[in-house]
């Protein structure tokens, strides 16, 4: 039996029913849920968009997304149960009188309080007109906003967004969803450090001498050219994605694991990062980044950085923060290293290493510690023993990402979503380095398509240490 059901009747809008994000990983996701008779006996799941399609195509579109991903493994039964459930509303996201239509057809069917999922795939900058077409339905409904990173393109935008949301909604009716937090090896960060003593007793900035941050895509832009090239990677993959993760290793663990507590502590580091601006920041671009689709020649946008940071804290203050992003890079590989110090007297046993603890998250999950032994016999030789556990899901309770933080929202679990004032940090770091890069008129390194990044990077961050490899 699955562990996590939804309950209670609800409703779920899906914006920009008519895209690919909803094609690729929402449709999919729902049926996942039916599939694992997650849903309750009554739900309402529309579609709205302003493309013109009857209900009927809609349903199509659907049925073909779940097909493409499941293949001959698509359950026919609960396919054909869930588009029973399934509508099409077409409509513009800035006219009012299309929602005042939507809010009395749902009305008919649901009672007041029912809780209402107005999910907003479509690009930003049609979010706030969605939020505030919907402030009527909160007379009605429970309503849970779930919106989709990019949250703004800078502090300022972010800080308009939210204003918006918040003069027609209160903060806990909005879900920000960064999909790295709904992966089942990332939630493991936050659980493994709940549960175990042994892991939240090393992630202490005085025991540590510096962690290293790495996420490597071995593919391009894709169909996502235009959107990327206005961004960059620091944006894209940084801003939100790594920071987050970097959150997660070094907050200080609340005594309960709740929303607020959780969202309070990440705060308290992001509020905190910072770099000493001397070396602090390489970038580079590969080779026939020029030759996508939708990126023009002259493109100075940066496909790679690796960023040296700190902790502005008592406790962080020293230890080095190491993160380095690509595409186009020889490997899909997302991972953390923590590298813990020496003591004095470890320091003069010729070629022993630094213990660490590895957190895998790409491509598949897995976390390790890298511990020192003598090998056996009468040699004083020492070696490195790799104790071992996955952080994947077996079994026939997973869900994908986007999934898992569905079924958050659809429950009103708010833990793995991010804060207005998170967000607001992470652009405020995110902002310095921009303004700081271009004040230093910092260069674009080429790199060859398939490599490591440009090279030399870690020795530009920091002549004495090597990124660790896995
Ligand atoms: P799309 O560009 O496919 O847009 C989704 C739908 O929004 C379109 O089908 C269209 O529907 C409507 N739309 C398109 N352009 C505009 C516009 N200028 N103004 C108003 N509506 C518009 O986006 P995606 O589906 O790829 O992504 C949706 C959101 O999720 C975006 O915010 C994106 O940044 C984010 N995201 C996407 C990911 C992905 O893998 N695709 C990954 C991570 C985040 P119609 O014209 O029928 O109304």
């Amino acid at each position: 039996m699955p562990s996590k059901n939804v309950k209670e009747p609800f409703v779920f809008i899906l914006f920009g029913a008519s895209g690919d994000l909803a094609k690729l990983k929402i449709f999919p996701a729902l049926y996942e849920f039916a599939l694992q008779h997650r849903f309750p006996e009554d739900f309402w799941i529309y579609g709205y968009a302003r493309s013109e399609m009857t209900t009927e195509e809609f349903k199509k579109s659907f049925e073909n997304s779940v097909r493409e991903k499941f293949g001959d493994e698509t359950n026919e039964s609960a396919l054909e149960k869930l588009l029973l459930h399934i509508d099409y509303f077409q409509g513009q996201y800035n006219a009012p009188a299309d929602y005042k239509k939507l809010l009395d057809t749902l009305k008919k069917d649901s009672p007041e309080g029912t809780p209402l999922i107005a999910y907003y795939s479509v690009p930003p900058t049609a979010f706030n007109d969605i939020s505030i077409n919907l402030s009527p339905f909160k007379e009605h409904f429970d309503m849970r906003l779930t919106i989709e990173k990019p949250f703004g393109g800078d502090e300022a935008t972010a800080r308009d967004m939210f204003a918006i949301l918040e003069e027609h909604f209160d903060e806990d009716n909005v879900y920000l969803l960064d999909h790295y937090l709904g992966k089942e090896s990332v939630q493991s960060i936050l659980s493994m450090r709940y549960t175990n003593s042994i892991i939240n007793h090393l992630l202490k900035g005085q025991l540590i001498e510096y962690i290293q941050i790495t996420s490597f895509e071995p593919f391009g832009i894709k169909e996502r050219g235009r959107y990327f090239n206005e961004v960059g990677i620091i944006k894209d993959m940084v801003q939100s994605h790594l920071l987050q993760l970097l959150a997660l290793v070094t907050m200080s663990m609340p005594n309960h694991l709740n929303a607020e507590s959780v969202h309070r502590e990440k705060y308290h580091i992001l509020s905190a990062l910072t770099f000493n601006p001397e070396k602090f920041l390489l970038l580079g671009q590969y080779d026939n980044y020029t030759k996508e689709k939708d990126i023009p020649e002259d493109s100075k946008t940066e496909t790679f950085a690796a960023l040296k940071l700190c902790i502005d804290q008592t406790d962080w203050a020293k230890v080095p923060i190491y993160i380095r992003t690509g595409k186009m890079m020889n490997r899909k590989s997302t991972y953390i290293t923590i590298v813990l110090k020496k003591l004095s007297f470890q320091e003069s046993i010729k070629g022993l290493k630094s213990n660490k603890l590895i957190i895998e998250l790409q491509p598949e999950g897995h976390v390790y510690f890298k511990i020192t032994n003598k090998r056996g016999g009468t040699y004083h030789e020492y070696h490195q023993m790799s104790p071992s556990e996955s952080l994947a899901c077996f079994g026939d309770d997973c869900l994908p990402e986007h999934g898992r933080l569905l079924l958050d929202v659809m429950n009103g679990e708010r833990i793995h979503f991010l804060s207005f004032n998170e967000v607001i940090a992470c652009w405020h770091f995110i902002d310095k380095v921009l303004k700081e890069a271009e004040n230093q008129n910092i260069p674009l390194k080429k790199y060859s398509d398939g490599s490591e990044g440009p090279d030399g990077e870690i020795e530009f961050l920091d002549p004495i240490r090597k990124w660790h490899q896995i």
